[in-house]
């Protein structure tokens, strides 16, 4: 299992980082990313923790553990300054919180992402149209299937336009607590219900984890 999205208590999540990766193994997670919530204030503050507790945990435990970032809410024209920075500070993977159907998110975010050489992933973004699918696939930034309630409910949107527009997709949990963390069943779920075939199901959860880890510099051992 790979998971490119999960959130701790160093944003709204319920979990000490180590913890969210001791229970992911649990659930046979073989690499992680742990991508808490930041504006322009705590970016620092998230990664200070998260690049040591997962530096702590692949080396002692049976797992890839990579610290990242959740851009969220901030003001459209700050995202890719922002996303710079991140990776400055140690952020392996790079996610924005893209324009859910459930969440009033800046209108324009899920563009400045898509055109930032300094974003990985863009999370749930919702009615995305083809330009912006365009783009994200010129750039390589994965879009996002998402397993969480309510960000889900564009997922058939998101692959239809991706599939279009030739750009990759991943699926993620958005974990906040140990109950979201994705199990292999619940994943093909998901994977079936937007839309893709057993194959693509498999695809989806198989490899393109293993080209997001090689896009973002730490291929899978
Ligand atoms: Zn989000
Ligand atoms: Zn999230």
């Amino acid at each position: 299992m790979y998971d490119f999205h999960t959130h701790t208590f160093l944003s709204d999540g319920v979990l000490a980082p180590t913890e969210l990766i001791r229970r992911a193994i649990h659930n046979g997670y073989r690499a992680m990313a742990v991508t808490d919530h930041v504006g322009p204030g705590n970016l620092e503050f998230v990664l200070k923790t998260l690049v040591k507790d997962c530096a702590a945990a692949s080396r002692r435990w049976d797992i890839l553990a990579l610290p990242g970032v959740e851009i969220t809410y901030a003001p459209v024209e700050d995202i890719d300054a922002m996303a710079r920075d991140a990776r400055a500070l140690g952020a392996k993977v790079v996610n924005v919180h893209g324009e859910t159907v459930v969440e009033p998110v800046e209108p324009g975010t899920n563009y400045a992402a898509v055109s930032s050489a300094n974003v990985d992933v863009l999370a749930h973004p919702g009615l995305i149209t083809l330009e912006e699918a365009r783009l994200a696939a010129e750039r390589g930034i994965f879009l996002e299937v998402s397993a969480r309630k309510g960000h889900g409910f564009a997922n058939g949107h998101v692959v239809r336009t991706a599939a279009a527009a030739g750009a990759r997709i991943v699926l993620d949990s958005d974990a906040h607590e140990p109950d979201d963390l994705l199990t292999r069943d619940f994943a093909l779920k998901v994977a079936l219900g937007a839309g893709l075939d057993e194959d693509e199901a498999n695809r989806l959860l198989e490899s393109a984890p293993l080209e997001l880890l090689k896009k973002v510099g730490v291929p899978y051992p």
